[in-house]
């Protein structure tokens, strides 16, 4: 009858929910014990910029491999650790690495910066705050050589405290990247309250650029308005030379995806910025016009 196929739907449901749950606090458990052993890895993307016609950056992206659940990626543990609260003591641990990294990849390429994903519970962290324009100038490096992304959805909790707390990043020379713009629901007129200087479009709008021209119209007035506000704009998930060419057509300043290289380890960027492959060459063509 249709009451029993109802109960039975309803209780698929409820160990779907069970399961998943049980999921959570197992990941949640195995996390507390990779926080206190630093037991996280970072690969490393390149990103190259159209407009100085070199590689000039690479995004610092986390990974654990734990030794009972196997590999969990960030997508699924970064959640979690923001709502158990570990997640500061991950990007403070992110951060010390990512600028011990960079100071060893500069010497395989000039002025290279690295950037770092924060999530929005950290940015509303004063001791945080602090700790970060701390690291950076233990560090030795150039503060401006040091990008924070974070998500806009991120920030709307509280606006104003997160905005402060941005300023300070900013003039302690720190540059902000708003990531995955197009996923959330602010808009760049929001945006121009903070002190962003880079604005990173999702990949989800990049990707549909070769088949789909209604993107390509969002996209290229994303670009335009983003200059306007005097934002570089990098496009993220960009896999082919297809959408390499639409996005140099638009003006995009700065590409990042499997067209150019999968994130690796730091060991492997460094002999990859020694010998750039040849889809570095055909970007430097482009670029040089
Ligand atoms: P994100 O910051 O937007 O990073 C980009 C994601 O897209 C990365 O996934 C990257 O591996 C992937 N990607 C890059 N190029 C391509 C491409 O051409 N095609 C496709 N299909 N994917 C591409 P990943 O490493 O799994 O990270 C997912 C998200 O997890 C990140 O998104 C970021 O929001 C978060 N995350 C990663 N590392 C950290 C971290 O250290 N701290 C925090 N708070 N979040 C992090
Ligand atoms: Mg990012
Ligand atoms: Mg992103
Ligand atoms: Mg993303």
């Amino acid at each position: 009858s249709r009451a029993n196929r109802g109960a039975e739907r309803f209780t698929v449901y409820q160990v779907g929910q069970d399961e998943a749950h049980l999921r959570q606090i197992r990941v949640a458990n195995r996390l507390r014990e990779a926080v206190e052993a630093g037991a996280f890895e970072l690969l490393y993307q390149p990103k190259y910029s159209l407009r100085q016609a070199r590689i000039s950056s690479c995004e610092a992206l986390v990974r654990w491999q734990d030794e009972e659940l196997g590999p969990v990626f960030p997508d699924e543990f970064i959640p979690i650790a923001e709502q158990t609260g570990m997640i500061t003591a991950i990007s403070e641990a992110v951060l010390a690495t990512a600028l011990a990294d960079l100071a060893m990849l500069r010497e395989h390429s000039d002025g290279l910066a690295v950037s770092v994903n924060l999530s929005g519970i950290d940015i509303l962290k004063p001791p945080f705050i602090d700790r970060v324009i701390e690291q950076v100038r233990e560090s030795g490096l150039p503060a401006s050589a040091v990008v924070l992304e974070i998500t806009e959805t991120a920030m709307v909790e509280d606006l104003e405290l997160a905005r402060g707390h941005l300023l300070r990043l900013d003039a302690a020379g720190l540059a902000l990247s708003i990531d995955d713009f197009g996923t959330g629901f602010s808009s760049l007129g929001q945006l121009r309250a903070l002190p962003a200087r880079e604005l990173k479009i999702d990949r989800s709008l990049v990707q549909p650029l070769g088949d789909r021209s209604e993107d390509r119209q969002i996209v290229a007035s994303t670009i335009d308005m983003a200059h306007h506000l005097g934002l570089s704009v990098v496009a993220e998930g960009v896999e082919n030379m297809e959408i390499v060419n639409h996005l140099h057509a638009m003006g995009c300043d700065v590409l990042q995806g499997y067209f150019l290289a999968r994130p690796m380890p730091a060991e492997a960027l460094a002999a990859w910025l020694d010998e750039p492959p040849a889809q570095v060459a055909a970007l430097e063509h482009l670029a040089r016009g």
